[in-house]
């Protein structure tokens, strides 16, 4: 038993719990690994645990590790702000991309995913709370997004990622209603199954609301040191 396996199982166990107090079923919530930061050989003893899904947020890092463990099973998510320019990479070497808010940016994915990929997964974030600063489309754009991106052809639309602000948990359920607005709607509503929501911090509330993926880092792995990483 090492720390990780510690960490992980104690994390496992609040989502266990969080479902049981919600009368959720608990496989219907996953655990995604959030690394950004962590080296390499981090990774590969989490993966020793049992996970498999792992998250980053900064391309150049992800690329490096994704090369490291190319050896490993792992699914890589890409959960950090999606730049133009940058949509080559994430559409050859990921297997989810949360960050999604533009059109633009998923006709990129698209046209940029080999045919004998499989569809790459994505989640639209949307700015659920209304931030000033903050990335994702405006809640009233979601229906037309969804409508345009589920005709991408290398694209499989999976749902909504939301981050609200700290001590807002309003916004889960706000997003919650969001998502089972859409999937009423939806031409393919059976790959809308995704609800990307809750942190260290507040992954209770954000399962409370429906949460069907939680992205955890430091519960998992500890603080994260910026300045020795970066
Ligand atoms: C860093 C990050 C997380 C993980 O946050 P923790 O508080 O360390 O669990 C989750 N989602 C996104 C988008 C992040 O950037």
């Amino acid at each position: 038993m090492n720390d990780l396996n510690q960490a992980r199982n104690h994390v496992l166990a609040q989502i266990q719990q969080a479902c049981l107090a919600a009368n959720r079923d608990v496989s219907q919530v996953q655990l995604l690994a959030v690394s950004k930061t962590h080296p390499s050989t981090l990774l590969k003893e989490m993966y020793a645990t049992g996970q498999r899904a792992f998250g980053e947020n900064y391309l150049q890092e992800a690329l490096e590790k994704i090369e490291d463990l190319k050896d490993l099973e792992i699914e890589w998510h890409f959960i950090g702000h999606v730049q133009r320019n940058k949509t080559k990479h994430l559409a050859e070497k990921f297997a989810w991309v949360h960050g999604v808010d533009r059109f633009i940016i998923a006709e990129r994915l698209s046209n940029q995913r080999e045919a004998t990929q499989t569809p790459l997964n994505i989640c639209l974030q949307v700015n659920i709370d209304a931030q000033d600063s903050k990335d994702g489309c405006q809640p009233d754009d979601v229906a037309d997004l969804v409508k345009q991106i589920s005709q991408l052809k290398n694209l499989k639309l999976r749902g909504l990622m939301v981050i609200p602000a700290p001590d807002h948990p309003q916004a889960f359920s706000d997003a919650k209603q969001l998502f089972d607005q859409v999937k009423v709607h939806h031409a393919h509503a059976e790959d809308w199954d995704t609800l990307s929501m809750g942190m260290s911090g507040d992954m209770v509330e954000a399962i409370a609301a429906g949460a069907t993926m939680v992205r955890i880092g430091t519960a998992l792995f500890g603080a994260r040191d910026y300045l020795s990483q970066r």
